[in-house]
């Protein structure tokens, strides 16, 4: 299960009810953000989060309104004395999280270990991976180095005890262990393979695509995902082509199968969404507009 919160939906310039981009994620003891513009530790604190617990933050790239915040969210953590290592990734990590670090007048006491994203090319890179889920990124197309995240849970056997008892008499013990983990055993000179007898369970995926116009690899990234968080600046591309519209955004969700569309990173013009969504929901029937604070369990 993941667990996911809206802190900014906002774009370039906040308004009263949308703050700059930033969204919170959950996974049992995994704590992520992916960007953190200007203001995000006080929507942490207004959405009873703890900032404490965040192991990874994952900047999509360097415009102010998706990154600002850092700097405020490290001085935090460091006068609540955080010894723990954070980890932060972005296209060219290593000098801007050095570039930050060396304001002068301040240093943290924990580690803020910079992880550099490729932003080149249209190859899916791997940048966590750990028995239970992994943290991809893919170059996405903005008027700056830019890429776009995916969190993905690995996929899981489970195997149907009673099919697998009624066709090969095997019971529930070690061997259904090894058959999980090896995809095939031999029980009484017949071989069981998991394709027999497994279930595959699906584990979670969301795709986030940060600031982008509409482009391939993000339908790559986001192929089959269940939830496509998706930039929707205007109502069409044509407005600036360095974000997506909304019905842009919605032919993106659509081609890669996704199953439901969150749109977010809304210009300030737009006080009332109905039109975007609209927009959307003509191409994409399960899209819906993200507003500050939203939550959802995946
Ligand atoms: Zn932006």
């Amino acid at each position: 299960m993941l667990e996911i919160v809206f802190l900014g939906t906002g774009s370039g310039i906040p308004t009263p009810n949308r703050n700059h981009a930033s969204i919170w994620m959950r996974h049992e003891g995994e704590y992520i953000l992916f960007d953190c513009g200007e203001g995000t530790q006080r929507q942490i604190f207004k959405a009873r989060l703890n900032f404490m617990r965040i192991n990874r933050i994952f900047i999509t790239h360097w415009h102010a309104d998706h990154w600002a915040g850092l700097i405020g969210l490290l001085l935090t953590m460091n006068l609540e004395e955080r010894r723990r290592p954070l980890h932060v990734y972005g296209p060219e990590a290593d000098r801007f999280v050095s570039d930050i670090l060396d304001l002068g007048y301040w240093g943290t006491k924990f580690k803020v270990i910079a992880e550099p994203v490729p932003y080149d090319g249209d190859e899916i890179t791997t940048l966590v991976k750990t028995h239970d889920f992994a943290i991809t990124s893919i170059p996405v197309e903005h008027s700056v180095p830019a890429v776009a995240y995916c969190f993905k849970q690995h996929d899981r056997w489970n195997v149907d005890i009673k099919k697998a008892s009624k066709l090969y008499g095997l019971r529930q013990g070690p061997l259904v262990g090894k058959l999980k983990e090896t995809g095939k055993i031999t029980l009484k000179g017949k071989e069981i393979t998991l394709h027999d007898v497994g279930i595959l369970k699906r584990g979670v995926k969301v795709a986030y695509s940060g600031d982008t116009r509409r482009c391939e690899n993000m339908i790559k990234l986001a192929k089959d995902a269940d939830v496509l968080i998706h930039d929707t600046t205007f109502a069409e591309e044509v407005e600036d082509r360095m974000h997506t519209g909304a019905k842009e955004a919605a032919q993106i969700a659509k081609t890669a199968h996704v199953k439901k569309l969150i749109l977010t990173h809304f210009s300030r013009r737009y006080t009332d969404l109905s039109e975007l969504e609209r927009d959307a929901k003509k191409i994409f029937k399960n899209s819906v507009t993200a507003r500050d604070f939203m939550r959802m369990t995946v």
